[in-house]
Protein backbone atom coordinates (compact mmCIF):
# COMPACT_ATOMS: atom_id res chain seq x y z
CA UNK A 1 0.00 0.00 0.00
CA UNK A 2 2.77 2.66 1.16
CA UNK A 3 4.46 1.77 -2.20
CA UNK A 4 1.82 2.63 -4.69
CA UNK A 5 0.59 5.40 -2.66
CA UNK A 6 4.56 6.69 -2.93
CA UNK A 7 4.82 5.95 -6.48
CA UNK A 8 1.70 8.50 -6.79
CA UNK A 9 3.07 10.66 -5.02
CA UNK A 10 6.94 10.97 -6.48
CA UNK A 11 5.36 10.39 -10.02
CA UNK A 12 1.77 12.90 -10.33
CA UNK A 13 2.93 15.00 -7.04
CA UNK A 14 -0.35 13.81 -5.27
CA UNK A 15 -0.79 13.77 -1.66
CA UNK A 16 -1.96 10.35 -1.02
CA UNK A 17 -1.51 8.55 2.58
CA UNK A 18 -2.01 5.61 4.18
CA UNK A 19 -3.95 5.46 7.37
CA UNK A 20 -3.18 8.67 10.04
CA UNK A 21 -6.09 11.13 10.45
CA UNK A 22 -9.50 11.71 8.92
CA UNK A 23 -8.44 11.99 5.37
CA UNK A 24 -11.10 14.38 3.23
CA UNK A 25 -11.80 11.45 1.12
CA UNK A 26 -10.94 7.75 1.47
CA UNK A 27 -10.81 4.57 -0.66
CA UNK A 28 -10.96 1.27 1.51
CA UNK A 29 -8.69 -1.75 -0.18
CA UNK A 30 -9.52 -4.95 0.35
CA UNK A 31 -7.56 -8.14 0.09
CA UNK A 32 -9.43 -11.15 -1.19
CA UNK A 33 -8.63 -14.76 -2.99
CA UNK A 34 -9.17 -14.62 -6.82
CA UNK A 35 -8.36 -16.10 -9.93
CA UNK A 36 -4.27 -15.89 -10.80
CA UNK A 37 -5.63 -13.30 -14.17
CA UNK A 38 -7.65 -10.74 -11.61
CA UNK A 39 -5.12 -8.94 -9.80
CA UNK A 40 -7.28 -6.14 -9.19
CA UNK A 41 -10.37 -4.26 -9.57
CA UNK A 42 -11.35 -0.81 -8.70
CA UNK A 43 -15.36 -0.75 -7.43
CA UNK A 44 -16.56 2.23 -8.36
CA UNK A 45 -20.03 1.89 -6.85
CA UNK A 46 -18.80 1.02 -3.70
CA UNK A 47 -15.46 2.91 -4.11
CA UNK A 48 -13.11 0.64 -3.37
CA UNK A 49 -10.55 -1.56 -3.71
CA UNK A 50 -10.08 -5.03 -4.30
CA UNK A 51 -6.93 -6.89 -4.42
CA UNK A 52 -5.89 -10.36 -5.26
CA UNK A 53 -4.10 -11.76 -2.08
CA UNK A 54 -1.49 -13.81 -4.18
CA UNK A 55 0.23 -10.81 -5.08
CA UNK A 56 3.31 -9.41 -2.98
CA UNK A 57 6.10 -6.90 -3.22
CA UNK A 58 6.53 -4.68 -6.18
CA UNK A 59 3.97 -6.39 -7.84
CA UNK A 60 1.55 -5.92 -5.52
CA UNK A 61 2.30 -2.08 -5.34
CA UNK A 62 1.67 -1.88 -9.04
CA UNK A 63 -1.45 -3.26 -9.15
CA UNK A 64 -2.70 -1.10 -5.93
CA UNK A 65 -1.52 1.52 -8.33
CA UNK A 66 -3.37 0.78 -11.49
CA UNK A 67 -6.26 0.54 -9.45
CA UNK A 68 -5.65 4.22 -7.65
CA UNK A 69 -5.62 5.10 -11.30
CA UNK A 70 -8.96 3.96 -11.74
CA UNK A 71 -10.43 5.28 -8.80
CA UNK A 72 -8.66 8.45 -10.07
CA UNK A 73 -10.51 8.21 -13.29
CA UNK A 74 -7.88 6.59 -15.38
CA UNK A 75 -8.50 4.23 -17.98
CA UNK A 76 -6.88 1.40 -19.44
CA UNK A 77 -4.15 2.18 -22.13
CA UNK A 78 -2.45 0.23 -24.58
CA UNK A 79 -0.26 2.55 -26.68
CA UNK A 80 2.51 3.30 -23.96
CA UNK A 81 3.95 2.37 -20.98
CA UNK A 82 1.79 2.94 -18.10
CA UNK A 83 0.23 2.02 -14.31
CA UNK A 84 -2.76 1.48 -16.73
CA UNK A 85 -1.65 -1.27 -19.23
CA UNK A 86 -3.84 -3.71 -18.72
CA UNK A 87 -2.82 -6.47 -16.87
CA UNK A 88 0.13 -4.22 -15.52
CA UNK A 89 2.72 -6.21 -12.90
CA UNK A 90 5.71 -3.74 -13.39
CA UNK A 91 4.96 -0.52 -14.65
CA UNK A 92 4.47 2.33 -12.20
CA UNK A 93 2.79 5.62 -12.31
CA UNK A 94 4.50 7.11 -15.20
CA UNK A 95 4.94 11.12 -16.23
CA UNK A 96 2.24 10.71 -18.95
CA UNK A 97 -0.47 8.85 -15.70
CA UNK A 98 0.71 12.06 -13.86
CA UNK A 99 -0.46 14.22 -17.02
CA UNK A 100 -3.31 12.17 -17.31
CA UNK A 101 -4.41 12.94 -13.56
CA UNK A 102 -3.74 16.27 -13.58
CA UNK A 103 -5.71 16.71 -17.15
CA UNK A 104 -8.65 15.40 -15.19
CA UNK A 105 -8.27 17.16 -11.90
CA UNK A 106 -5.93 20.06 -11.98
CA UNK A 107 -2.05 20.16 -10.86
CA UNK A 108 -1.38 20.00 -7.07
CA UNK A 109 0.10 23.51 -5.88
CA UNK A 110 3.48 22.96 -4.43
CA UNK A 111 2.97 21.10 -0.92
CA UNK A 112 4.13 23.88 1.98
CA UNK A 113 6.47 22.87 3.87
ZN1 LIG B 1 -7.55 -1.92 -14.76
Amino acid sequence: MAAAVASWNATAATRLSVGGPAPSASIPVHFQAAAAPDHGLYDGQLGAIFVNDDLSGPSLAVVVAHEIGHALGLVHVTDRASVMNPGNLSTPPTPGDAARVAALWGACPPASQ
